[in-house]
């Protein structure tokens, strides 16, 4: 993997600053991310990492600053908006599945309504990222008959049928039970080694060493600290990422 692939970055944050109330929860982040990049995100609760991810496909409004996806700017509202957050996938820490369709479904309507595909084409797809993701099996169970891992990986064959440029992972791990966090992270690593730009919140050390090019440290709602990961996670620079890490390593 080269670590910093050349041309104008995929997603460009510039002086990015976000509020809530008195709440100064994005503060000044300037942050690239190149075509092919795998930036995993890491810092304590709260530091504004899931606000981050959000600014990205603008389910939040960000209040000063610029986001670029492809060079393409941010847009406030409209179609436009819609065309362009449908580059960005986006897989939660809840699988946010539709309880009432099938797994097949969840994967195929999207990219009628979106993407303007014909029914038998967006189904021949879906069932193509199921098989990517090892869930082929299930396509015609309703998600509450999969297994947590299984869930969530239906939820990232959704977002791929979309086809994302970028894909914004929100701790998907997390709330998953632990003999059913290895499952999600191989396929998260297959995607990465595919050449798949993604932007990762998690505390997996070994999928951030196994797949990152760049940690990202964020604190108190800045970017404290950016390294590659084994300097990372071996010889962090600053105080704050040092007390983080003693905490859960
Ligand atoms: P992280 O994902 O790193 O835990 P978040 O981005 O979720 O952090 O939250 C950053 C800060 O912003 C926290 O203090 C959180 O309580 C606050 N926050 C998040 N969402 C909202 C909101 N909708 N309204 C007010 N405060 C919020
Ligand atoms: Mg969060």
């Amino acid at each position: 993997m080269t670590s910093r692939p050349n041309g104008e970055p995929l997603v460009r944050l510039s002086g990015v600053n976000k509020w809530f109330g008195e709440l100064h929860v994005l503060q000044d982040i300037d942050l690239e991310i190149g075509r092919g990049e795998v930036v995993v995100v890491i810092g304590p609760s709260g530091s504004g990492k899931s606000t981050l991810c959000r600014a990205i496909n603008r389910l939040e409004p960000i209040d000063k600053g610029e986001i670029t996806i492809d060079g393409a700017l941010l847009p406030e509202e409209g179609k436009e908006l819609a065309r362009l957050r449908a580059d960005v996938g986006m897989v939660f820490q809840s699988f946010n599945l539709f309880a009432h369709k099938t797994v097949l479904e969840n994967v195929s309507l999207g990219p009628v309504k979106v993407r303007k595909k014909s029914k038998g084409e967006a189904e021949s797809r879906a069932r193509e990222l199921l098989e990517r993701v090892g869930v082929a099996s299930q396509a015609d169970k309703y998600p509450a008959q999969l297994s947590g891992g299984q869930q969530q990986r239906v939820a990232i064959a959704r977002a791929l049928a979309m086809e994302p440029k970028v894909m914004l992972f929100d701790e998907p791990t997390s709330a998953l039970d632990p003999e059913m966090i290895n499952e999600v992270l191989d396929v998260m690593v297959g995607l990465a080694k595919d050449g798949m730009t993604m932007v990762v919140v998690t505390h997996e050390m070994g999928f951030a060493r196994r797949a990152a090019n760049r940690v990202v440290f964020m604190d108190g709602g800045r970017v404290v600290e950016t390294a590659e990961p084994e300097t990372f996670f071996t010889s962090p620079t600053s105080d704050r990422a040092k007390d983080f890490l003693s905490k859960i390593l």
